[in-house]
């Protein structure tokens, strides 16, 4: 690198730094020559190099001083052969890193695949040169027939035809072609030259899609990007989509920030679903920026789903309906083929046969579990549904009271039969069950309450004539696990399938005519208040499960076994009327002044003791106030212990920010973070070990 002084220019760079650190904008380099903003370079940073993006002309962190030209340091190398990345690309990353508060850097570089940041201007010279070469010519399309679109998919696809600005909510049942409509709506784009994003929350949970996808479009060059790929692959499927080689990319949310230079078209399938947020690090939509990024290149954008979030559902609302009407509603409400949606049965548990005092309940009602037989009889497949895993929740000594808790959460460990251990699902610490109550030596410990494990276990007893198969996080941690058990389901080597919502979504299950969810209470009293929202999405997600065939359609049953038969989820649930049960949400969000009514953000800190956590909270609170009461309308709550409160001993505790105007909340919290980040530094020696902004939290 030359260092005369005359041919150098300034460079504003962004590299990845803590959010501590405080570097929220670019830093000034020296180049030698003039850098397209975009370029990706080596650059050093304290003692170490680091790869990051050329941002502008000049550092344009106004928040930083100016430094001297002498004391810059100069770029290093400069990734030759990498197209800048695209404009619209930096602006959607300084949109997230503002909307979401995190630093630029953080942000340009955390979307980057991981191995690019790691590689220095020889080894990327040797990996594009591979690269070329494996791009391989498509293969030849096979003309494969097209369905004929039902009514409504033909209605879809006109609207869809003559997009405008708005983004569209494709509301249809399960069952009901959306994915059909993705498709020819993807075709189009195709068509026109152009690329094609499409977001899928889990990507290992749709293989199925993956496949009609790349039959549908065989002579296309299709990407996946999710973080299950190895760090080859992901650079190998992200530079394809930057280059323009792909033409379609199916990925999972961090797929949104993917460069493409011939963009025309985003579909963010099951938009409702949570895994879209980014629950840690930079806590991210990548539903809401899909929408974003999708007005920015002006392309068109649709949210599909059966159970629209709240939040899209609202938008997609006319105002004459007490929406914003920002968004365009496509409904279609009818199944391919006339398929029914299964019959609800809601079960009043209070009018099943009453337990002897100290016997446990049966796992399901006896008239359940009748249906449940009849169907094996007729060689037709249940799914039984219970969303907690584990044998049973706690161990528990009768003689003292013992519980077998987490002696570093305040949670209790899980009884997992299968290895006889207990272990804690939230930081993983794992013991061998002990013999006897490890307080008082009574060996006659026992398991309360179920879960999927021993609910397997339970049904293989009462239903001796079935095969009984399970699905779950734990049965499918080894690569291939769910591939080999979905198969067994679809094989018809299953009679009755147990499973947590991992089973609900997405599969196509041809055979399964009865769905029970057997304790679905839980969510009725949650202290989420989004708990209600997302039970009654699983349960009509659950119900897609069953009667897909049509010939089975019309004897199909989803069962729900409850306490609480009158409550307003289940009979909104019982006819399928998600409008209605979002109109009765909506209601009570608008009193409470709750999304989509008003905008939340979530001050997270950890600390060594929750006195140390609350008291940085209460600071912060304190430091605050003036701004908040300056821009008006915004809300601090008093900050409280995490549901959980403490996890792996650390202590939590959070404090929500509140304000009916998305704009305010967003310029107060922007004028807060340099005064958190300093109250930070302040804290750290009285036990704060970690604080964070959440904007629009998932989960209160
Ligand atoms: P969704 O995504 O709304 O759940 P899918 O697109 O998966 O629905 O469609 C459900 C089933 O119906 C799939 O097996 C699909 O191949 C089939 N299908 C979709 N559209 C049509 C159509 N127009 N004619 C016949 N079958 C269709
Ligand atoms: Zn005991
Ligand atoms: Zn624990």
């Amino acid at each position: 690198m030359p260092d005369t002084p005359a041919s150098t220019c300034r460079i504003g760079v962004v590299v990845e730094a803590p959010q501590h650190s405080g570097l929220w904008g670019a830093l000034d380099y020296l180049s030698a020559q003039p850098l397209v903003p975009g370029t990706l370079v080596r650059v050093p940073l304290g003692r170490r190099v680091v790869t990051g993006v050329v941002w502008s002309g000049t550092g344009f962190d106004e928040q930083a001083p100016a430094v001297e030209e002498a004391s810059l340091k100069a770029v290093l190398e400069v990734l030759d052969g990498l197209p800048p990345l695209p404009d619209a690309w930096r602006q959607l990353v300084k949109f997230a890193a503002g909307y979401y508060q995190r630093s630029l850097g953080e942000m340009a570089l955390m979307v980057l695949p991981p191995e690019l940041r790691q590689l220095d201007a020889l080894q990327w010279g040797r990996r594009l040169k591979r690269l070329n070469k494996a791009v391989a010519e498509p293969s030849v399309p096979d003309p494969s027939a097209l369905p004929e679109l039902t009514p409504q998919q033909e209605a879809a696809l006109a609207q869809l035809a003559e997009p405008g600005d708005k983004p569209f909510l494709l509301w249809g049942s399960t069952g009901s072609g959306k994915t059909e409509v993705y498709l020819r709506q993807a075709q189009r784009a195709l068509d026109e030259g152009k690329q094609v994003l499409m977001m899928v929350p889990e990507i290992n949970l749709t293989p199925q899609l993956e496949a009609r996808v790349a039959e549908r479009f065989a002579g296309r060059r299709i990407v996946s990007l999710h973080s299950a790929l190895t760090p080859a692959q992901r650079l190998r499927n992200w530079l394809m989509a930057h280059y323009g080689h792909a033409d379609l990319i199916l990925g999972t949310r961090l797929s949104v920030f993917t460069p493409l230079p011939r963009l025309g078209l985003i579909v963010v399938d099951e938009e409702h679903d949570p895994s879209y947020k980014q629950q840690d690090g930079a806590r991210y939509s990548a539903r809401d920026l899909a929408v974003y990024r999708a007005r920015l290149e002006k392309v068109p954008v649709i949210l599909g789903s059966a159970t629209p979030s709240l939040e899209s559902w609202f938008n997609a609302l006319p105002e004459s309906e007490g929406g914003t009407g920002r968004y365009v509603r496509l409904a279609m409400p009818a199944r391919v083929g006339d398929g029914d949606m299964p019959r609800v049965r809601i079960l009043d548990l209070s009018r099943a046969p009453k337990q002897l005092r100290g016997q446990e309940p049966p796992p399901v009602a006896q008239e359940l579990l009748d249906a449940i037989a009849q169907r094996v009889e007729q060689g037709e497949q249940s799914l039984v549904l219970l969303n907690r895993r584990g044998y049973a929740p706690v161990l528990h000594c009768s003689d003292c009271g013992w519980k077998s808790g987490c002696p570093h959460c305040s949670a209790w460990r899980v009884f997992h039969k299968v290895d006889r251990t207990l272990r804690c699902h939230h930081c993983g610490f794992t013991e061998r069950v002990p013999r006897a109550c490890p307080d008082c030596g009574n060996t006659d410990i026992h398991p309360v309450g179920r879960g999927t494990e021993r609910l397997e276990e339970q049904l293989a007893e009462a239903l001796p004539q079935a095969r009984l198969g399970r699905i779950d996080a734990d049965v499918t941690k080894h690569k291939g696990a769910l591939e080999e058990r979905l198969a067994n389901v679809h094989a018809g080597e299953v009679d009755v399938l147990v499973g947590t919502q991992m089973v609900a979504k997405g599969h196509d299950f041809r055979r399964i005519t009865l769905v029970a969810a057997v304790n679905p209470d839980s969510a009725l009293f949650a202290s989420d208040f989004r708990a209600a929202e997302r039970q009654f999405a699983l349960l009509l997600q659950a119900a897609g499960r069953a009667g897909r065939d049509a010939d089975v359609a019309g004897h199909s049953e989803m069962w729900v076994q409850t306490w609480h038969p009158m409550h307003a989820l289940y009979q909104a649930l019982r006819r399928y009327d998600y409008a209605d049960f979002a109109a009765q949400q909506l209601k009570e969000r608008e009193m409470a002044g709750l999304p989509p009514y008003a905008s939340l953000a979530m001050l997270r800190a950890e600390g060594k003791t929750q006195q140390a956590a609350q008291d940085f909270l209460h600071a912060a609170v304190e430091a605050v106030q003036h701004l908040a009461e300056e821009i008006g309308g915004i809300t601090l709550y008093p900050p409280v212990p995490t549901p959980v409160q403490r996890v792996a001993n650390v202590e939590r505790a959070q404090l929500m920010i509140e304000s009916p105007m998305r704009p305010a909340l967003q310029r107060f919290l922007g004028q807060c973070q340099h005064v958190w980040l300093e109250l930070a530094k302040q804290n750290r020696r009285s036990g704060l070990i970690r604080w964070a902004v959440d904007v629009d939290p998932l989960s209160i």
